[in-house]
């Protein structure tokens, strides 16, 4: 605990007594160090790829110059390098502006099922690419929530792609719907929506952490995969934005769950 401490006299000529006045810091120090963490991540995120980029012009303008197919080879790596940068700026900006609204509510009427589906549809492609196959049943509950419409597509893309990615060639993604009349943390009736993948699993010691912006469980991996480390973060926010939560469960072997719980009016 981080105290700072202010001393004053009461009046001005004769000391009639003085004042202490302790205020506790530990937050603001906390949230301070977070913002100084964070700007870190960011720049080395950003400076990855953009040193890959300047050392591949290099070798362009340099051993390279007289060779069309390895400069081929480096433009494609570039290319690759270039849109990473852009898919970072990008969940920075999404990551802004839920941030931005936090104090928002939103209020559009949603029907999750028609969501759910256009989320799957722009996924398919992925799921192609991966061999995995989408295992989805009309819900047998009513699925009208209030919320976000780009923000909620945003979430179930998250979590959809990356039981996709994470969950390794021919993974099976189910997505079930179900509502309960008290979830125990809202204290409210919710809509669950389960998204889950018979991949590899995480191991518990990652799943407090799972959230925090960047933190992933093999940088390397993630990066081949096109994950900037935010996904989950974005996720997070935005459910907050809409009184909701987000529960993981995983075994080591069998495969993870991550359950969106929305609150239903
Ligand atoms: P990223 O952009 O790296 O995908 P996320 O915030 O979306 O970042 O996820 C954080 C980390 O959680 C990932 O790097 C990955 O290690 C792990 N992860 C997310 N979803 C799954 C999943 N379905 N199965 C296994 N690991 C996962």
């Amino acid at each position: 605990v981080r105290y700072n401490v202010t001393f004053s006299r009461v009046t001005g000529e004769e000391v009639d007594g003085v004042l202490l006045c302790f205020t506790d810091v530990t937050h603001l120090q906390q949230a301070d160090k977070m913002r100084r963490d964070f700007v870190a991540n960011v720049s080395h995120e950003l400076r990855t790829p953009l040193t890959a980029i300047l050392g591949f012009i290099e070798t362009i303008q340099g051993p390279a110059r007289g060779d069309p197919e390895a400069q081929q080879r480096f433009l494609t790596t570039m290319s690759a390098e270039a849109s990473r940068m852009n898919r970072l700026v990008g969940d920075l900006l999404s990551l802004s502006r839920v941030e931005e609204e936090a104090r928002m509510r939103p209020t559009s009427a949603i029907d999750l099922d028609q969501l759910l589906r256009s989320v799957l549809r722009n996924l398919e492609t992925v799921a192609e690419e991966n061999g995995g196959q989408f295992l989805y049943d009309t819900p047998d509950v009513p699925t009208s929530v209030t919320g976000d419409p780009d923000q909620l597509l945003q979430v179930f893309t998250n979590l959809i792609e990356n039981a996709l990615k994470y969950g390794g060639q021919g993974t099976q993604v189910s997505i079930k719907v179900s509502f309960v009349a008290r979830d125990h943390v809202l204290r409210k009736p919710a809509l669950l929506i389960a998204i889950s993948d018979n991949g590899p699993g995480i191991d518990a010691v990652h799943l407090p952490r799972l959230t925090e912006r960047f933190y992933r469980i093999d940088s390397h991996r993630s990066r081949e995969m096109g994950g900037t480390g935010l996904g989950l973060a974005i996720v997070k926010h935005i459910l907050n934005r809409h009184r909701g939560r987000l529960q993981v469960e995983s075994t080591l072997g069998q495969g993870s769950t991550f359950t969106v719980i929305l609150p239903k009016k």
